[in-house]
């Protein structure tokens, strides 16, 4: 298999008319997608709804920008012109250094040399492009909270579109923004000055409950996943092959399910193999949310307090891989992607993912963001652990990189500047909720 062993299909169906369905893995419901449903209208236990496209086999469409070469296993029914995707080669510099003979990295952020072009530097551009893609014509306002670069990734995308989306970030993400060309004034960004990601997440689910908003939806988001998924799919047009371990750094895991989703639609093509990718995920030591459910320990789900949290938060190296109610056991979640792969969850010391940027840097020639590092340290831990050896084909997925090199010469006080700040002793009044509804005079509440 090859880049042509995909087939060329550039046939795209127009709105309303969809080329896949939703399907619901936990009792089999299926139907139309109208561009924003998140869960199965049945009552069971949580499923996160799956897409099943009329295209059994992968398919390209050469004519695409972007993530939109596979748009085919995309749920969208519109692209944006100039998208970026991932870009995927074979290391030698790193391989050599990790010992690992067959290593291969997904590359997710700006490196014009290697053809790049995310241009706030992480793969959360993926979800963004395949988010706007799906919505339906007259789409209600987009709530989407965000540890920062989330909400980077649509403001970017958001800003080449005239769809309305408030963003929600804690007062620390806002230094995430600093590469964004310029924020259109559909897009709006509130911040939580001393708010977290827990924070932002429960104003959210307030605000999306107004009519007239409707939430972006996480990993209950078919598109996100997707979307994140054409990591997988640019690599196996590039390696030909599935890689036998997929390693990344998870706050929500969503891009580690979606992996796992594409690997498995692969398999049922029939071409690829019998094996999914063992998945080797990745956090930081000390506040390692899934690495707690994974292992088991007793206190992993104890609640944890609002200032126990933030405390920790602050400590981390990745400060964006530290969401304490991952999708973990729910039909279709991680538990279920770490069992079926045969995967592991690994901690990550700071001094070692610090490390790891810099042997990357020297390696490789680019500058990675915190998650990025925290999963190369975890794949040369494993290495040395004798849990992945040397022949392995291994793909690693740089989640975010290339910042500095894309903030080169721009000046520091870039920084985003929100329409409106909070104080995190707000967040439930319903003033707050007013003011924002207000931000927004044109939402239309009969959505
Ligand atoms: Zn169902």
């Amino acid at each position: 298999m090859s880049a042509q062993a995909f087939v060329q299909n550039s046939t795209v169906p127009t709105p309303p008319e969809r080329h896949y369905d939703l399907v619901c893995p936990a009792c089999g419901h299926t139907m139309a997608d109208d561009g924003l449903t998140l869960r199965c209208p049945e009552d069971h236990a949580p499923a996160l709804l799956r897409t099943r496209y009329r295209d059994q086999e992968p398919a390209v469409s050469p004519e695409s920008d972007g993530l939109y070469r596979y748009r085919r296993w995309l749920p969208v029914v519109r692209t944006l012109p100039g998208a970026g995707g991932t870009v995927v080669y074979r290391s030698e510099g790193l391989g050599r250094a990790l010992g690992l003979g067959d290593l291969w990295i997904a590359f997710n952020g700006y490196w014009p040399e290697r053809g790049a072009d995310l241009r706030t530097g992480t793969f959360k551009e993926l979800e963004a492009y395949a988010v706007f893609g799906r919505l339906p014509e007259r789409p209600p306002v987009l709530v989407v909270p965000s540890v920062g670069n989330t909400a980077a990734a649509f403001a970017s995308v958001f800003s080449r579109t005239d769809v309305e989306c408030l963003l929600v970030v804690p007062g620390s993400g806002l230094h995430r923004f600093a590469t964004v060309p310029g924020i259109a004034p559909t897009v709006r960004l509130v911040s939580i000055t001393g708010g977290d990601y827990d924070d932002a997440i429960e104003l959210a689910e307030r605000v999306s409950a107004l009519p007239g908003f409707r939430a972006v939806g996480g990993a209950w988001n078919v598109a996100r996943r997707d979307g994140l998924a054409t990591v997988l799919l640019s690599a196996v047009e590039a390696m030909g092959a599935l890689p036998e371990v997929y390693v990344q750094a998870v706050g929500s895991a969503v891009g580690a399910i979606a992996v796992h989703e594409a690997a498995t639609r692969l398999i049922a093509s029939g071409r690829y193999g019998p094996a999914t990718p063992r998945l080797l995920m990745c956090q930081n030591e000390g506040v390692a949310p899934v690495h707690r459910l994974w292992h088991g320990c007793p206190e992993a789900r104890r609640p944890v307090g609002k200032e126990e949290r933030r405390a920790a938060t602050g400590r981390v190296y990745a400060d964006e891989l530290v969401n304490q109610h991952p999708p973990y056991s729910l039909t279709g979640g991680i538990e279920e992607a770490l069992r079926t792969s045969g995967g592991d969850v690994l901690p990550c010391p700071g001094e070692d993912a610090r490390a790891a940027t810099e042997l990357f840097a020297r390696t490789e020639g680019i500058d990675i963001e915190p998650a990025a590092a925290v999963a190369v340290a975890c794949l040369g831990r494993s290495v040395r652990e004798g849990r992945v050896s040397s022949g392995t084909r291994v793909l690693l997925n740089i989640t975010g990189g290339g910042r500095a090199r894309l903030s080169a010469g721009m000046r520091d006080d870039r920084a985003a500047r929100p329409v409106l700040r909070l104080d995190p002793s707000t967040l439930e009044s319903p003033g707050t909720l007013q003011r924002i509804r207000e931000l927004f005079p044109a939402a239309d509440v009969s959505a």
